[in-house]
């Protein structure tokens, strides 16, 4: 095992244990204080880290630290797995109860731990490249089955390779950001022209963020093993959908207006090794895929996933949906070496959405269009409202943890309202 995994390990911040962000977790983000500049951290307990001021200090060895205060992990990612293996190494044994270092030089520790409770988060990441994929089967037989009721669910490709489309860097937001209802054109099956106006079946979709840790060549394909370990890690992920603008529009490309106008990213990116204990099987896959998409170890984790609402003035939130990372059929490392295969450049920063992540209960899928069935079977809420689709003034807020051996790795959350479309004439 990785010590930095050790379910035994003990951090002197006291707030750390049994807490979602404990010393085996160490998830990185950016972070401002005071409204000074943006700054890498890692959380720990209820304090982020402020990575920088330990790097100025001298205590990460040979890692620059002004890859630290640029104000997105881009250029700490960019060094590559081993320096991220070698920082978390680092930064574990400086929290460690047993270890002074950090912990009785009250002077460095006052600048380098700052409560989390009064700090803003930011876009961990500059985003290069936004690709969705759509890697869930329970996810694209249950959308099979309500926008193509005549035809088998799962098209012929779906089970030879993981299908993904390429989505909008430019309107990924960190969780906070307030969402606006998009206008577009939409044309129900039984209407006879297409009209404008807001969506009507707004939606959220619960994923995953697989975020690249690795610049490829333009023209030169990955291994699989080489995209295991180009993977930096993990965040939450909701990409809103209008869904009544993309059953008009999303044949033959795909969807296009329907999913550009926001996706929502946690701010905590879990990396891969905070992840290592809780890798398991996913789905059997058969037919077995082509060589260059064949996996010999288990490839998925245990990371279970949740769902809440609020309506607008609401007291509490309502969870209406739970769910699992494991239930995918393809893994994001599959979804890398295809995505990469055909010769495109993948970049430090780029994200892969996994798809909407849906289970194979009724209360496990992962978008309102399933748990309502489009909107035929409306959801109730803690206060009585129903909802068949998002309303304006919703909190929809989606979480996830791993829990094993008394650790907990939390993700945190990521939470959008929603407002009202633009006023608008075209
Ligand atoms: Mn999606």
């Amino acid at each position: 095992m990785n010590p930095t995994n050790d379910p035994a390990l003990v951090s002197w911040v006291e707030t750390a244990q049994g807490s979602d962000f404990p010393i085996q977790n160490l998830p990185w983000g950016v972070f401002s204080f005071n409204d000074g500049p943006a700054r890498v951290g890692v959380a720990i307990g209820d304090r982020v880290v402020d990575v920088g001021v330990l790097a100025e200090a001298g205590l990460l060895g040979d890692v620059p630290a002004d890859v630290f205060a640029t104000g997105v992990l881009n250029d700490f990612v960019r060094l590559g797995p081993a320096v991220w293996s070698r920082t978390r190494a680092r930064l574990s044994e400086l929290l460690r109860a047993d270890v002074g270092r950090l912990r009785d030089d009250a002077a460095l520790r006052a600048r380098a731990l700052v409560p989390l409770a009064d700090v803003r988060l930011h876009l961990p990441i500059r985003v290069e490249g936004y690709t969705d994929f759509y890697s869930s089967r329970e996810h694209a037989t249950n959308v099979g089955r309500m926008f193509r009721p005549d035809a088998p669910a799962l098209l012929p490709n779906w089970l030879h390779l993981p299908v993904g489309y390429n989505g909008r860097a430019s309107t990924v937001v960190v969780s906070g950001t307030p969402i606006r209802r998009p206008l577009g054109q939409t044309k129900a099956p039984g209407e006879a022209a297409p009209s404008f106006g807001p969506c009507r079946r707004l939606d959220l979709e619960l994923e995953m963020a697989t975020i690249v840790g690795v610049d490829t060549e333009m023209g030169r394909p990955l291994t699989l093993e080489e995209a295991e370990r180009g993977i930096f890690g993990y965040a939450l992920l909701n990409d809103w959908s209008a869904r009544d603008i993309q059953q008009w529009e999303y044949v033959p490309l795909g969807p296009f207006q329907a999913k550009v106008f926001a996706t929502s990213m946690g701010p905590w990116i879990v990396t891969a090794e905070a992840l290592e204990p809780f890798r398991v099987e996913g789905p059997k896959q058969d037919p077995e895929p082509l060589p260059y998409l064949r996996q010999s170890k288990p490839m998925n984790y245990d990371v279970e996933l949740e769902i809440a609402i609020a309506g607008p003035g609401a007291r509490e939130e309502t969870v209406v949906g739970r769910s699992n990372f494991a239930h995918l059929y393809w893994s994001s490392a599959q979804q890398l070496v295809h995505h990469a295969i055909g010769g495109c450049a993948m970049k430090v920063g780029d994200i892969l959405g996994s798809g909407t992540i849906s289970g194979p209960s009724e209360g496990s899928f992962g978008s309102l269009l399933e748990l309502t069935w489009n909107g035929q079977r409306p959801l109730r809420l803690a206060d009585g409202a129903t909802r068949g689709f998002l309303e304006d003034g919703d909190r929809l807020t989606i979480s996830g943890r791993a829990r094993r051996d008394g650790v907990t790795i939390g993700f945190g959350a990521c939470s959008g309202v929603i407002l009202p479309a633009p006023d608008f004439r075209g």
